[in-house]
């Protein structure tokens, strides 16, 4: 690419809001050059090799304005086109086609990043460790152009990104893309033919930012090319709780990388606090609970209300009573003594569950009965029947003149499971024997 003065007229300086007075930049050629200054009152005082003094008919020393706009006589002027700036812009040039830099406030190193993503987490009973970190150095292209502002020269810098696009002044500003440092030693790799696209692809955005103004006008050449190495990092935190890990993975520019939230695998929770199960899962700790029956520490979405004892218990320990169709703890149960089915104490009242007091007066030709009497004929010689039904069975009652008849059957196999008589007025039933089934069965 071509380094060069500023042409006048007819072309047009790229617009950027990251500008710096010729002072400046020239501060910062000086340090990029490593040139032998001394800076006293206001003047930088700049010693010449034997090489350089030719430029400056054989001056060993440059007296430089700090200020801008100076009108001492003594001093070199900084003024673009000037035999100074002339030589300064030789000087940028003749390192190669672009100048190496990165941004003053910037993590260089791990331990920097590690520090201030472990602070944002809380492990209880374990600790938050690095599971692999890389640093990635990304080049940045920044462009400065000379330009008139009332009067006055200024330097405009655009940058562009390592993929080719505009940078937006807070991404700027955030990576401190304005102030930078020399790399003096090993500057990151680019190859030629890649950063030959690069500074393409930086004029083009500098004449889409130029020609919005004045289509028809060229954009005026860059000063000089520089790469902004900007660090990013990569890489996975570690949670390890006595034997249990869970790994979290960052990625993002290094000056800017902030701890994120963990999402836990199990509870889908998102948080910064973490904790384990006592089987061995990381979750958030608040979706951590103990479970009132066995003492251990669980997930809260795994946790059921046994319904007898309003405990809140893991579901392994509960059973589903058939009745109220709600979870209760197994050693909640009990036998109604009416149908003998194993309910939960919460559907008893009085030793009689709530399916065997709530039975429904039902006509013959109910599908239920007609199912139940297709199966066990002998029970046709029944009328005047009444039916209730839990989750697992129907029970059934019939009437005669002198006798009650109960039958509880099994909704899907319509096996019996009881089968009892009572006297006309009597509340007791009692239970048919196995032998004597059969003669009011079939
Ligand atoms: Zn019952």
């Amino acid at each position: 690419m071509s380094i060069s003065p500023p042409s006048p007229s007819e072309t047009v300086v790229p617009e950027s809001s990251h500008r710096e007075s010729v002072v400046d930049f020239v501060h910062w050629a000086l340090v990029q050059l490593q040139l032998n200054t001394v800076e006293q009152d206001g003047v930088v005082r700049l010693r010449l090799s034997e090489t350089d003094r030719a430029a400056f008919g054989g001056q060993a020393e440059l007296r430089l304005p700090l200020q801008s706009g100076s009108t001492d006589q003594q001093l070199e002027s900084l003024e673009l086109g000037g035999r100074f700036f002339t030589w300064l812009l030789e000087r940028l040039k003749a390192t190669g086609p672009a100048l190496h830099v990165r941004p003053i406030k910037q993590p260089l190193a791990v331990n920097n990043i590690s520090a201030r993503l472990f602070d944002g987490y809380r492990v209880d009973g374990g600790q938050v460790h690095l599971g692999g970190c890389q640093l990635t150095d990304f080049p940045f292209l920044r462009l400065s152009f000379a330009a008139t502002e009332s009067g006055e020269t200024v330097i405009r810098h655009l940058f562009v990104a390592h993929d080719g696009t505009s940078v937006s002044d807070q991404l700027a500003g955030k990576l401190g893309l304005m102030e930078v440092e020399p790399i003096a030693k090993l500057p990151p790799r680019l190859d030629d033919a890649a950063l030959h696209s690069l500074i393409a692809a930086g004029r083009r955005v500098a004449a889409q930012s130029s020609t919005s103004r004045d289509p028809s006008a060229a954009t005026i050449d860059p000063l000089v090319a520089t790469l902004v190495w900007v660090k990013q990092a990569s890489g996975q935190l570690q949670f390890n709780i006595e034997e249990t890990t869970a790994s979290l993975p960052f990625s993002g520019w290094a000056a800017l990388i902030q701890p994120q939230p963990f999402i836990a695998q199990h509870s889908g929770a998102s948080t910064f606090h973490l904790a384990a199960t006592d089987d061995g899962r990381v979750d958030a700790v608040e979706e951590i609970t103990t479970c009132d029956h066995s003492g251990r520490r669980i997930l809260r979405q795994e946790l059921v209300t046994c319904s007898v004892t309003g405990k809140q218990v893991l579901e392994e320990f509960t059973e589903q009573c058939p009745v109220s169709g709600q979870p209760a703890l197994a050693d909640e149960f009990a036998s109604c003594v009416t149908c003998r089915e194993q309910v939960s104490r919460s559907a008893l009242d009085r030793e009689v569950c709530t399916a065997c007091r709530k039975m429904s007066k039902i006509k013959k030709d109910d599908p239920r009965l007609v199912w139940i009497l297709g199966e066990h004929t002998g029970l046709d010689r029944w009328n005047r029947w009444q039916l209730s039904e839990t989750q697992n069975v129907y029970i059934a009652q019939a009437d005669s003149l002198l006798k009650r008849l109960l039958v509880v059957v099994d909704k899907e196999t319509l096996s019996v499971h009881h089968l009892a008589t009572s006297g006309r007025l009597s509340s007791v039933w009692i239970p048919v024997a196995d032998e004597t089934r059969d003669e009011l069965l079939k």
